[in-house]
């Protein structure tokens, strides 16, 4: 249940302890997060109106379904919470036996210990649900206009329910390892193939801008950066490079500086490394080994927060594909 920041890959943060801790990170925790899958609330929503996907006549209808949806993702969270809250210390004796939880009176209970870890709304396919409402992505200014609006809304009742119930409510840039094909799927058996929506194995990862759009790493950042800043229980910028770029190490060092001005919370910069397993060769290969021939290849990728030593066994089906549709974000003039 508890996932720690103590995971240093992982992108669920800890923002501000509306219960005494204040910004202190050690000893806190993402208590459980909810995802809420944005393009079925979309399509809802388009169905309601009886508009058209991407005429624009939706988002009306749309924003209040998320207002709901966003008030039962906080039910469901409070549900949880109290339920976790009813369990024994003896369940992970060794987390309170050893003070790895912050805030603890044993007289209290775990509840002392857990009002202070957050309580996450996260979301899926921001992109895809304004390619179903509008007709285009968060890379045109319209689309971005319409984010911006969109997670608001996710920030502004967060904010609100965080003072209600002095909890920490969050908004959480889900990573949706596998909910990202499952949800695709589902989606597929309501409303069929959408092209740029559901003609993929996978729905775009929280608020990213899509995997294959060709761009180079700075305007990848301008663009994540305006909506980072809503999210304060997690979020991930990645930029794809390949594995070219270990002999240009200032290269990296201006792109972690230049997400650093843009107050990028947390940057990664993606490169593949491959490894045969024959001869034990390492770097960035094709089918085979340009050393020993072989095609015993493991392939070391970040593919959420974590890096995954073979993606092509590890993931699902829709992670797959998103990993090999993604572009790499160089060799673009800026
Ligand atoms: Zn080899």
């Amino acid at each position: 249940m508890m996932y720690s920041k103590v995971k240093a890959l992982c992108r669920t943060y800890n923002g501000f302890d509306i219960n005494g801790l204040g910004q202190l990170k050690d000893g806190r925790g993402n208590i459980c997060p909810v995802t809420i899958i944005l393009p079925t609330i979309a399509m809802e929503a388009v169905q309601e109106t009886g508009s058209a996907v991407g005429d624009g006549n939706a988002t009306e209808s749309f924003m209040q379904l998320l207002e709901n949806k966003i008030a039962e993702a906080k039910d469901m969270l409070l549900e949880r919470f109290e339920w976790i809250c009813s369990q024994s210390p003896d369940s992970a004796k060794f987390m309170y036996e050893n003070n790895l939880m912050a805030g603890y009176v044993p007289e209290e209970g775990i509840r002392s210990a857990m009002k202070h870890g957050t309580l996450a709304i996260g979301q899926l396919g921001l992109a895809e649900t304004l390619q179903i409402l509008i007709g285009c992505d968060h890379t045109e200014p319209r689309g971005m206009e319409l984010a911006k609006k969109i997670e608001s809304l996710f920030k502004e009742k967060c904010a609100k329910y965080k003072k209600e119930y002095s909890l920490n409510f969050g908004v959480y840039y889900t990573p949706a390892e596998n909910l990202c094909h499952t949800a695709m799927n589902k989606f597929k058996e309501k409303y069929g193939i959408i092209p740029n929506v559901s003609d993929r194995e996978y729905f775009t990862n929280s608020m990213h801008i899509p995997v294959w759009k060709k761009m180079s790493p700075f305007e990848k950042i301008n663009l994540e950066a305006q909506l980072t800043g809503y999210s304060n229980a997690g979020c991930i910028t990645y930029v794809e490079l390949d594995g070219g770029v270990k002999n240009n190490i200032f290269a990296m060092e201006v792109l972690v500086n230049y997400a650093m001005d843009k107050d990028i919370p947390y940057f990664a910069i993606n490169v593949p490394n491959d490894t045969c397993l024959s001869c034990g060769y390492m770097d960035e290969m094709g089918d085979k080994c340009p050393i020993c021939g072989g095609t015993d290849i493991q392939r070391l990728r970040r593919v959420t927060g974590y890096l995954t030593s073979s993606y092509t066994t590890a993931f699902n089906k829709g992670k797959r594909q998103e990993t090999e549709q993604r572009v790499k974000h160089t060799g673009c003039e800026v």
